[in-house]
């Protein structure tokens, strides 16, 4: 999955299509992270995945604050680790 719209300005259609995806991506694998799919994790700059909201306002604050940039796997949102192998 292109995560580069992390770094992309906020005010950016690519910005916002990719909070978008966050959202369902989150709500897909609600069942991992011990989310309801109503109410998830903010991953925005203040709460740091420390809070967990209604989508709704975790919209905002990803449209407003911006996504924490060094979030790239989303482990706090039921994308599961891949342990490198040894070979
Ligand atoms: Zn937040």
């Amino acid at each position: 999955m292109d995560r580069n719209w992390i770094n992309s300005l906020r005010i950016s259609d690519e910005y916002e299509r990719g909070v978008e995806e966050f959202i369902q991506f989150s709500k897909r694998n609600a069942i991992n992270s011990g989310h309801d799919g109503e109410k998830i994790r903010c991953s925005c700059v203040n709460c740091l995945n420390g809070r967990i909201l209604d989508v709704k306002i975790m919209r905002e604050h990803l449209l407003c604050d911006g996504f924490l940039r060094s979030y790239k796997t989303w482990t706090w949102h039921g994308e599961l680790l891949n342990l490198p192998r040894v070979p």
